[in-house]
């Protein structure tokens, strides 16, 4: 998921569009934007694209000089419309609206024990947790009662909150999630990719920190209090697959992030071709990064079709078949008798990779070998990413050599973990890597 905060700027449900327009690869499947004048919150949310759920006339409904805004990908309830965000809830203290990015761990525990002291719950989203742990908290600051709540939870969470006058803006004290901080105007913006702030025109200042809570008050500099000591633990698939490449996240360019693992790559996993091919879009700078490093010519010999989502969110399989060969096509004469190195970023369940090397083939590759930019897949992510289950994750259940023989490639290569995380400039300790070793940290 995305999320996005403006506050006091004149054009803040616009602006907070715009950031979700940017960030519309963090999910497809609903957005929603809350917004505050002072007096009162507004929100609109719905399921489709940005595009689909927003217009003028909506957006200028949509008063005030903050807003939140969210960009849905189910993780954890389900794709019902009660499931988009932001969450708005009225309490004792008056409104409050919500937006999160990540998946809370013991979301069931802190439910079943809501659940028993009489709460209500109307969705499946962990979200609404926190509504509730914030209502029920008997600080009397909203301030305090954030912070209560977010004592009482853990897991990945980047969240941001409207009340009646303020916006808040919290990390978890791991950092799974991305959170940006910059300066728009004469006003402030959070976000989960700094390529929201390019297009707003915002300037960047600094990632909000693992356990920080930020406040923001109208005249006032963004008021800092670290909740919890930083324990960074940031998501290395951000880099692999998820952000956006012109995004910095974690201060890094992930395009560069992407090229260097390709890098890495063509050193580990190198292989006579006469050609390397990406599968577009997630491929590419890793494909520019194993051309560089090997000297085999760079050809993008796979066209993408753009007007369709992406095949990973279709729930059946019979879907996801179909979309890919929608998606992506060959350009045979370039590939007919000819030896190609493909790369990718990652391989789920292996159908794509299969449906691929197939359609090259057919296409008259002579040889097709398949390299991919990140270690095997071997387990599911916890902390807000959409994987599969463990059953269905390929490299969880067959060994490179029987992966290779399923997705019909003449040779297959993983990169090594050290290696991506040599790639990303990183050591172990500071980043997650769980779907890759099945070191899970809570
Ligand atoms: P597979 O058919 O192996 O399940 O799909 C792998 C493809 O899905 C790769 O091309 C990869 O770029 C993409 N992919 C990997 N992880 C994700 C994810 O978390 N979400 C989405 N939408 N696509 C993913
Ligand atoms: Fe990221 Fe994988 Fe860790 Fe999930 S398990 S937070 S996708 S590195």
């Amino acid at each position: 998921c995305a999320v996005v905060g403006i506050f006091d700027h004149p054009e803040a449900s616009k602006l907070a569009y715009f950031s979700l327009h940017a960030l519309q690869h963090r999910g497809q499947e609903a957005a929603g934007i809350s917004t505050g004048d002072g007096e009162k919150l507004y929100t609109i949310k719905d399921r489709g694209l940005v595009t689909q759920v927003f217009d003028t006339q909506k957006l200028n409904t949509l008063k005030g000089h903050m807003a939140i805004g969210h960009t849905r990908y189910s993780t954890a309830g389900d794709d019902s419309i009660l499931d988009a965000q932001p969450v708005f809830a009225r309490y004792d203290l008056g409104e409050m609206s919500i937006v999160h990015n990540g998946n809370l761990t013991n979301a069931k525990e802190v439910r079943d024990a809501l659940i028993k002291k009489g709460a209500i719950f109307q969705t499946y989203m962990d979200t609404e947790n926190l509504i509730h742990l914030i209502a029920k908290s008997d600080q009397h600051h909203l301030t305090d009662r954030i912070i209560d709540a977010v004592k009482k939870i853990e897991g990945a969470y980047s969240l941001v909150f409207l009340s009646r006058t303020k916006m808040f803006a919290m990390r978890d004290p791991h950092g799974f999630r991305p959170l940006s901080l910059g300066r728009v105007g004469d006003g402030y913006v959070v976000a989960s990719e700094t390529c929201a702030f390019d297009l707003i025109g915002a300037e960047y200042i600094r990632d909000v920190e693992p356990g920080e809570l930020l406040i923001f008050e109208k005249g006032k500099a963004p008021k800092s209090i670290k909740v919890f000591e930083p324990t960074p633990k940031h998501c290395i698939f951000e880099y692999v697959y998820f952000a956006r490449p012109d995004s910095n996240v974690y201060n890094q360019n992930v395009y560069e992030m992407r090229k260097a693992m390709g890098k890495a790559l063509a050193q580990e996993q190198p292989i006579e071709a006469d050609m390397v091919v990406p599968v577009p879009d997630g491929g590419v700078p890793a494909a520019i990064g194993y051309s560089q490093q090997s000297g085999i010519p760079f050809e993008m010999a796979i066209m993408r079709n753009h007007y369709i989502g992406r095949t990973f969110i279709e729930p059946t399989q019979e879907m996801r078949d179909l979309k890919v060969k929608m998606k992506l096509s060959p350009i045979n004469d370039l590939i007919r008798g000819k030896r190609l190195i493909v790369i990718d970023d990652s391989i789920v369940r292996g159908t794509t990779s299969r449906q691929i090397v197939r359609m090259l083939k057919a296409a008259g590759a002579s040889e097709v070998h398949m390299r991919i930019s990140s270690p095997p897949t071997t387990d599911p992510c916890y902390y807000g990413v959409d994987t599969p289950d463990k059953e269905k994750l390929i490299a969880a259940n067959m060994t490179n050599e029987e992966i290779c023989a399923f997705i019909e490639a003449d040779s297959l290569g993983y990169l090594s973990n050290e290696a991506l995380l040599a790639s990303v400039n990183g050591k172990e300790e500071n980043y997650c890597t769980a779907c890759f070793t099945g070191k899970y940290i809570i």
